[in-house]
């Protein structure tokens, strides 16, 4: 197990989008429940990190998990343009 990186669990981070547009997104979030009272205030869960992309004037994002994993990010994006039907705009 690599060591936690302490500054991920109070921080919200984002890294920079990289030359495919990909960014990640470290991020606390709310569960949805009405009766969590660790989200009454404000999104407590997390923090979690989510991978955005802008494609053909789209936003697609995709859960990463705890851990930053930009290559399953990417897949999960890529997977995700699939199905909406969205092309790359790297792709000729
Ligand atoms: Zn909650």
């Amino acid at each position: 197990m690599p060591p936690k990186k302490d500054k991920a669990r109070s921080t919200v981070e984002t890294v920079g989008a990289s030359d495919d547009g990909v960014c990640f997104r470290c991020e606390m979030v709310s569960c949805g429940n009405p009766r969590c009272k660790q989200c009454k205030d404000a999104p407590s869960h997390g923090p979690y990190w989510y991978a955005y992309a802008f494609i053909e004037q789209r936003t697609i994002t995709a859960y990463v998990g705890v851990e930053l994993d930009e290559d399953k990010g990417r897949r999960r994006i890529a997977k995700k343009a699939r199905a909406m039907g969205l092309r790359r705009r790297a792709s000729p």
